[in-house]
């Protein structure tokens, strides 16, 4: 039996092979040559219950939650701390829900990123730890065992924070077949997952060329700006800013089949909570934009809202209609560019050096705009000076 039958329709969410009964598991994730994990079947072992079946939302379907209202719930925030909204990816709203579970002695689960590069879901308990899960990691984050022990921490009475794609959280409920009052779900919104293997393979050719071992990455540096995305690769003697590997996943090429047909780019959130950048807020509360970032903050469900109203004290925040900062994800899934076959052709044909520089070039038409707003710039500075001088 098989459980993939087609790859848009698997978002790797662990469900099915966390479902499996028997003690040696019969379903494992193994990579497929686009260097995503998908979810494969032992025939040899697999006594066809089905329960790995009933686990996926692609085969049995999503699970309805009952939500609050859409419009009325939905707030612009930033945090307080600063220290805290210069770590976050936007404006802090995901630290400030993690403090609340924390102060409940609860657990904490999300992305982080290893020594090694590697992107997958972890388990934290103390709020010192709570850095490793910030900010976006712009790479599909490996699972592991986590839904097996959010589970265990559930039924031993402990509060749980899962964060993840929305996909990730429909994976959870799923695999959980029930409601839990002591579980906080936060999704994020999602313009879709890189290969991991991409990733490793993109980190590598950065780590072979230096000689050293990699010491801090950080996908998308806030000390830019919140609105640059570049990646920040620290070694131990000298730093790298890129924006190579933004230029290879924004180019929609290297994200996961199931995401160019994601079930979860409209407002029906899996999630308590849904936390996004809050882009836009500028032309509808010019005061309270903020450079260093604004979260988009939704509360979906009574949990979600009662989450909120423990937060709201260490926030600035303003309600917001979500229509007038609807996130371009919360409408429609990233469309798939039309030559992602021979993009992944390259990556299977091509040395990495190669294909790294035919898919992160600058194009002209940005070196000219670059050129354009330099010497714009200089022209303004010259007069400025020349002004002065008068
Ligand atoms: C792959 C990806 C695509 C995104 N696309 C959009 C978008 O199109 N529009 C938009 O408005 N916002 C998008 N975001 C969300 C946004 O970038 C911020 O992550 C979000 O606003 C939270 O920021 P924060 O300041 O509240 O907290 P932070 O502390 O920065 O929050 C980090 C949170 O993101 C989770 N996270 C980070 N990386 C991953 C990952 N690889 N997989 C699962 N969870 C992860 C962590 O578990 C944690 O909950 C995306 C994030 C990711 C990871
Ligand atoms: S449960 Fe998740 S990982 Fe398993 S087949 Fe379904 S979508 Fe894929
Ligand atoms: S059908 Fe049952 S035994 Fe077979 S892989 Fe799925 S869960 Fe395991
Ligand atoms: S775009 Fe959809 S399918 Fe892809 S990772 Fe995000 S939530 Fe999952």
């Amino acid at each position: 039996m098989q459980i993939v039958n087609e790859k848009s329709k698997c978002c790797g969410c662990t469900a099915c092979v966390n479902s499996c009964p028997l003690d040696e598991n019969a379903i494992s994730l193994s990579f497929d040559e686009e260097g995503f994990l998908y979810p494969v079947i032992d025939t040899d072992k697999c006594i066809e219950c089905h329960a790995c079946v009933k686990a996926c939302f692609y085969h049995t379907g999503v699970i309805d939650i009952e939500r609050i209202s859409k419009n009325i719930h939905s707030y612009a925030v930033v945090t307080k701390d600063t220290d805290l909204l210069n770590k976050s990816q936007s404006g802090g709203a995901f630290g400030e829900i993690a403090r609340v579970i924390i102060e409940q002695k609860g657990v904490i689960y999300g992305a982080a990123v290893t020594d090694d590069g590697v992107v997958e879901h972890q388990r934290i308990e103390a709020v010192e730890e709570l850095y490793k899960l910030h900010g976006s990691k712009y790479v599909q984050s490996q699972m592991k065992d986590a839904f097996f022990y959010v589970k265990k921490d559930l039924q031993s009475d402990r509060w749980v924070l899962f964060s993840g794609t929305p996909c990730q959280i429909m994976g959870l409920r799923k695999y959980l077949k029930k409601e839990y009052s002591n579980l906080v779900l936060v999704d994020i919104v999602c313009y879709g997952v890189p290969s991991p293997k991409l990733w490793e393979k993109f980190l590598e050719s950065y780590v072979s060329k230096s000689k050293e071992k990699i010491k801090k990455i950080v996908f998308r540096e806030k000390r830019l700006g919140w609105k640059v995305c570049k990646t920040v690769l620290e070694f131990a003697n000298h730093k790298i800013v890129t924006d190579g590997w933004t230029r290879l996943w924004g180019g929609g090429n290297a994200l996961r089949p199931s995401c160019y047909q994601c079930k979860f780019s409209n407002l029906d959130r899996p999630g308590d909570l849904t936390i996004g950048d809050c882009w836009g807020i500028e032309k509808v509360y010019p005061n309270f934009v903020n450079e260093k970032g604004v979260s988009l903050l939704i509360a979906n469900t009574k949990m979600g809202e009662a989450v909120f109203d423990k937060l709201k004290n260490n926030v600035d925040f303003c309600k917001v209609d979500i229509n007038s900062v609807l996130q371009p994800r919360l409408v429609e899934p990233t469309k798939q560019p039309k030559n992602r076959e021979y993009f992944w052709c390259d990556y299977k044909s091509m040395e990495s050096d190669e294909f790294f520089h035919k898919y992160t070039k600058k194009p002209i038409r940005e070196i000219v705009r670059n050129w354009i707003s330099t010497g714009l710039n200089f022209i303004y500075q010259l007069k400025f000076f020349t002004r002065r001088l008068q």
